[in-house]
């Protein structure tokens, strides 16, 4: 039987790609065989990430984008097809988080920030690339696979940050809508929904010794995630082995959410 993890000849896009969980998974992506772009929007970070996403032999690039403008995103798609000839697996990865004491201190510049990145954001980049799929489907060459970042936040509440947890549920929406709107075009669309990951975007949580500490209390596994931890779940669904799995929201907390 052929290795189904083996991503020779596909091509990835990862957005959010220069650190924390984009980064490693677009290190996965290319650890298994496939061609991967990313976008960001530092230029001294991307350039050190395709750095070292070129240790692992496969074609790689790295562009600054800034998924909120819809035109850049347009363009940046475009760019990608016409440089590498497909997009095969989008990773839409690309986030902020903004957290405030209460809810009734968030302000709606606030809100409007993390909707902008997260969910606006997020549309732009998984309609363009869509384009492309479908279009490339019509041509008879159908397939792709759409990760979403999600989060536990989606369905745990977390106070003073409703408004990403907002944004995260609008992905886990958006996913299942896909997912029934383009499997006809042998496109599958999945969630990935971390919990507790110690990355840049939650150093303040993790700064924190008291919560770090009683996260680690609840949690099974006994331990935060590291950004490695999502790889085995984003190769998969970006693999063959994953050709049947569509439409769905994977939990990957350490077993937090079962307590
Ligand atoms: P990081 O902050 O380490 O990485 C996110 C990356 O996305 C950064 O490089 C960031 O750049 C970039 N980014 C932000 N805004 C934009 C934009 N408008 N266009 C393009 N790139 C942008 O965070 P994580 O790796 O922790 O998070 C990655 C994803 O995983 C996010 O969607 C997050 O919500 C989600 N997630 C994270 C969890 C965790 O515990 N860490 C748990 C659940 C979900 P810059 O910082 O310079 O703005």
């Amino acid at each position: 039987m052929k290795n189904l993890f083996d991503l020779t000849g596909k091509v990835s896009l990862v957005t959010g790609g220069s650190r924390g969980i984009g980064l490693a998974i677009a290190e996965g992506l290319a650890a298994h065989g496939s061609d991967v772009v990313i976008w960001d929007v530092d230029e001294e970070r991307n350039a050190s990430a395709a750095a070292q996403l070129e240790t692992y032999g496969t074609r790689v690039g790295a562009m600054c984008i800034n998924v909120t403008d819809e035109l850049g995103v347009a363009e940046g798609v475009t760019e990608v097809v016409e440089e590498y000839g497909r997009i095969d697996v989008l990773v839409a990865n690309a986030g902020i988080s903004n957290a405030v004491r209460s809810f009734l201190d968030l302000s709606i510049d606030t809100f409007r920030d993390v909707t902008a990145v997260n969910m606006e954001g997020w549309f732009l980049t998984v309609r363009e690339v869509l384009k492309h799929m479908k279009e490339r489907a019509d041509n008879g060459d159908p397939g792709g696979s759409i990760i979403g970042q999600s989060s536990l936040q989606a369905l745990h509440g977390s106070p003073g940050n409703e408004h990403y947890g907002a944004t995260k549920g609008a992905v886990l929406a958006m996913i299942k809508g896909i997912s029934v709107e383009f499997g006809r075009y042998g496109v599958r669309a999945n969630a990935l929904m971390p919990g507790f990951i110690k990355t840049e975007m939650n150093k303040r949580n993790h700064d924190n010794v008291a919560l770090y500490e009683k996260v680690i209390k609840r949690m099974p596994i006994g331990r935060w995630g590291t950004p490695e931890d999502l790889v085995g779940l984003a190769v998969y669904l970006a693999s063959d082995a994953a050709k049947y799995h569509s439409g769905t929201a994977i939990e990957l907390d350490g077993g937090y959410s079962a307590m």
